[in-house]
């Protein structure tokens, strides 16, 4: 059987009709026949015509009383036909189909599946589609539905459908292993196939459906094991001092650690300690006291006798950093240092020559850690700081420069459980679910434009009072240029118009990093009053100062998205707000709002991201090179993916590289035939 011949070879699909599949993504018999239905109408059970309400879709049964008749309107044609079943009659009604008139002999029973409406009492049903009694085409059974474009209409595409099964049926390779057919209770791919296209009832898709999303969450797993070499399991680490206790370092902090931040020290703690190398995500929401975590885990590595290298996505983070480390691991005789970009030749070499000596403990940086010429002496521990922006890749990399160190990924960015399940498949996952008393909620409100004037005077408010503002332009588009300008034109309003008493400027991405830096230091030291900027604030300075955001079409943005950025102010004493102008009245806008009107907590707005948006389009996925998901729903089908987990585990452990498991192996590269990059 072959899956891969050209789409156009099925019954059915000539050269036009290939073209609006090619349009759908579907180039070949394999591509037809995985292209699911979105949803299913059951047209098999019909309706007496006396049953029927107005504004229902049902299916009835009925014979044809006379011809079809038309009649001529100005722009169109419409043809009637009259309809009875024992219980009484309906008009049916068409526009624009003359060759209908020969289609209907009087007196003989059809089947009709259309919307009953009530018109001055009597019963009509307009454009329906129709079979004769013998014959179940568009009626009389369950028919999918399929996500279509216009052009390409329901009725035609599952014509192609039925054709392709047809070629297919009992033809096609198992790739799932019988043991896991069996054990997990899925249905053979045949069967699955065909009942998933046509099912006989509406039970029988769901257990078509499970077992396709057990295929295609298992290849996704197994990609990912294979690709981070999980089957290694039996490499030498670094096992950390048992003499060297966290819980000392933890008494230098000015303040005393979360219950959260104390367990998942723990879990890093028995990791550090143990031979196999730690490989660890911590996860916890902005503020949540990520940095003075690793510290401890820093403090720990050094006292054993390693170093450790620290990479932040930004040069201004990284200086951040060093300045939080000094002031706890200065006393305590650790050595910690920086190297960026921005620094001068001379200074390089002699920290390159430091670390090579060993004099440094800890060098926090950017990417310019990951370069060639920086030679850690003995490096035990890499920690990545928001590594979302970081690929696997870069992670492998400064990793390379020590002998199997420990390394510690954190991420504020909140993840749901289900994704992180699937992007780190083969990382061990912390979360700091609790931030540190005391903390103000940022006051969250969702205003339309009509309430600008009173958002301005509020920020006039604040700014009389010695606060300052971020205002965040909306994203135009995937498009540098265009969002560019937004911040220009939004600038100039505000310098000339709103607020030209105060001090405003802006930032955006394509600036040089030596810029941005310089923007950034005058707002810190209060020199700027209000910033324009697009997201490149997302990952930002700290401005305790700093306590209002206003986020302009904040509709537009993602919810984990607009958490991120709001994590910018509420770090400083005062109460802090976040403004979200918005527009558009959809159900869906105004429920987004007000998740983040109603909570702060990452975790619950990361999962109603998920569950509004759907997990086609859920962010990162694709940045992070998983390929779309063609049937599983990473919020329903958390349970399935966690026995597709569990099986790739089980199956890599034993055969890693996939030989003794055919099957999954062409399951695994037809999903990811070149297009993954981790
Ligand atoms: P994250 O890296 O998770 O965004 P940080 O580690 O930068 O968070 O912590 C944010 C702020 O909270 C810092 O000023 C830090 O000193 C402070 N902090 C961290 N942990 C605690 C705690 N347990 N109690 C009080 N303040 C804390
Ligand atoms: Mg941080």
């Amino acid at each position: 059987m072959d899956l891969d011949k050209d789409v156009k070879y099925v019954k059915g699909v000539g050269p036009n009709r290939v073209k609006l599949l090619n349009k759908l993504g579907i180039y070949t018999l394999k591509d037809l026949i995985t292209y699911y239905p979105r949803d299913y109408e059951d047209r098999s059970k019909p309706k007496l015509i006396s049953d029927c309400n107005d504004g229902e879709e049902v299916t009835i049964e009925g014979i044809a009383c006379g011809r079809v008749s038309e009649i001529r309107m100005a722009k169109r044609t419409m043809q009637k036909l009259l309809v009875k079943d024992e219980t009484g009659g309906i008009l049916i009604t068409w526009f624009n189909q003359s060759y209908l008139k020969n289609k209907f002999e009087v007196g003989k029973k059809y089947r009709f599946y259309g919307k009953v409406s009530f018109k001055y009492g009597k019963a009509e049903m307009a454009s329906p589609v129709f079979d004769n009694i013998e014959q179940r085409n568009n009626t009389g059974r369950i028919v999918p539905i399929y996500p279509l474009t216009y052009q390409l209409s329901q009725n035609v595409l599952r014509k192609i459908m039925e054709n392709a099964i047809l070629e297919v049926r009992g033809n096609l390779y198992e790739n799932l292993p019988e043991e896991i057919l069996t054990e997990y209770h899925l249905e053979e791919v045949n069967k699955a196939t065909e009942e998933i296209h046509f099912p006989k009832q509406l039970s029988d898709f769901e257990r078509a459906r499970r077992r396709f999303v057990f295929e295609e969450l298992l290849s996704v797993q197994l990609a990912l094991l294979a690709l981070k070499n999980y089957y290694k399991n039996d490499i030498e680490g670094i096992e950390f001092s048992k003499e060297v206790h966290i819980s000392d370092v933890i008494q230098e902090f000015p303040f005393k650690f979360t219950g959260a931040q104390r367990r998942v020290l723990e879990e890093i703690e028995g990791d550090m300690e143990r031979k196999t190398p730690m490989n660890r995500l911590l996860q916890g929401d902005v503020g949540s006291g990520k940095t003075a975590v690793a510290m401890c885990a820093a403090y720990k590595a050094v006292k054993s006798g390693y170093q450790v290298a620290i990479m932040a996505p930004t040069a201004i983070l990284a200086t951040q950093h060093l300045e939080n480390f000094k002031n706890i691991l200065d006393k305590l005789q650790i050595k910690c240092d920086l190297l960026i970009s921005g620094i001068s030749k001379k200074k390089k070499e002699d920290i390159l020559q430091r670390l090579k000596d060993g004099e440094i403990d800890i060098l926090i940086g950017t990417h310019a850690l990951i370069e060639d010429n920086v030679e850690f002496s003995k490096l035990g521990l890499v920690v990545t700081d928001e590594q979302h922006r970081f690929g696997v890749k870069q992670r492998t990399k400064i990793a390379e420069k020590g002998q199997n160190p420990d390394v510690l990924v954190m991420s504020a960015t909140p993840i749901p459980r289900t994704l992180a399940l699937i992007l780190y498949g083969d990382l061990d996952i912390s979360i700091i679910d609790e931030l540190p008393p005391n903390r103000k909620k940022i006051e969250t409100f969702a205003v339309t434009k009509k309430l600008e004037q009173r958002v301005d005077n509020f920020i006039q408010k604040q700014v009389e009072e010695g606060r300052q503002a971020y205002v965040v332009c909306p994203l135009v588009e995937e498009n540098e240029e265009m969002d560019l300008k937004s911040v220009e034109e939004l600038t100039e309003k505000y310098q000339k118009e709103v607020f030209p008493q105060y001090r405003v400027e802006y930032i955006h991405g394509k600036m040089r990093p030596k810029e941005k830096d310089e923007i950034m230091l005058k707002f810190k030291n209060h020199e700027i009053d209000i910033l324009i900027s697009t997201t490149v604030i997302e990952v930002g300075v700290d401005v305790p100062n700093a306590n209002i955001m206003v986020i302009e079409d904040a509709q537009r943005f993602g919810l984990a998205q607009l958490h991120q950025l709001r994590g910018r102010v509420g770090r400083g004493e005062y109460q802090s707000y976040c403004i979200l102008k918005y527009e558009g009245n959809g159900e869906n806008v105004r429920k987004r709002m007000k998740v983040m009107c109603d909570t702060n907590d990452g975790f619950i707005i990361s999962e109603k991201d998920l569950e509004l948006r759907g997990s086609g389009d859920f962010f990162g996925t694709m940045q992070h090179g998983i390929p779309e998901f063609k049937i599983a729903n990473l919020f329903e089908d958390v349970g399935i993916l966690k026995e597709a987990q569990k099986v790739a585990q089980e199956i890599v452990l034993k055969d890693p590289e996939l030989k003794e498991h055919r099957g999954l192996k062409r399951l695994v590269e037809d999903k990811f035939s070149g297009r993954i990059e981790i």
